[in-house]
């Protein structure tokens, strides 16, 4: 069975580019990637296990495949936060909504948020990329697949400013 520290690492060994792959790393940590059609539009996505869908840790990720790319990304990565963060909260699933809550304390939300876009927007690609001059939020969202709201969140930034190459860029990932 992975510790907490093999997960992260798993995540790490991800992280060498963007965009971040997000199906590879949930593949990787043995959790299978499905998307789903017709699900309502304030359905994001859903952790669960599965003995049919399960990957080799016993779990599966759904998620609503009418969604944007992007942001099917960051549900993808949601529910990977949910499961480094949260396995032994998931029971029988935990089902996300449009604004990423669920049965879990809104704490537990913002954590595997948090996660998310740790995972997403790793501080060492995104320096480099604002170190070589790639300020704007909207082109670093789209360098690494995430809508310019979730990269405006990241840098501080409203998303239609710019970051400061000199700016001080925090400086690693939040850890759990
Ligand atoms: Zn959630």
């Amino acid at each position: 069975m992975l510790t907490y520290a093999d997960k992260m690492s798993i995540v790490r060994q991800h992280q060498n580019d963007a965009p971040v792959q997000t199906v590879p790393l949930a593949q990787a940590l043995g959790v299978s990637v499905y998307h789903v059609p017709n699900w309502p539009d304030d359905l994001s996505g859903k952790i669960m296990k599965s003995e049919e869908h399960g990957g080799s840790s016993g779990y599966a990720i759904f998620v609503n495949q009418a969604h944007h790319k992007n942001r099917r990304r960051f549900t993808t990565a949601h529910e990977i936060a949910h499961y480094i963060l949260h396995k032994d909260a998931i029971g029988d699933g935990i089902t996300d909504d449009g604004l990423y809550r669920s049965r879990l304390s809104n704490w537990m939300e913002a954590q595997a948020n948090q996660l998310a876009a740790d995972i997403l927007m790793p501080w060492n690609l995104l320096n480099n990329y604002i170190g070589m001059g790639i300020t704007s939020v909207t082109k670093l969202a789209s360098i690494f697949e995430v809508s310019p709201s979730a990269m405006s969140i990241r840098l501080g930034v409203p998303a239609q400013a710019e970051v400061s190459p000199q700016a001080e860029v925090k400086p690693l990932a939040a850890e759990f």
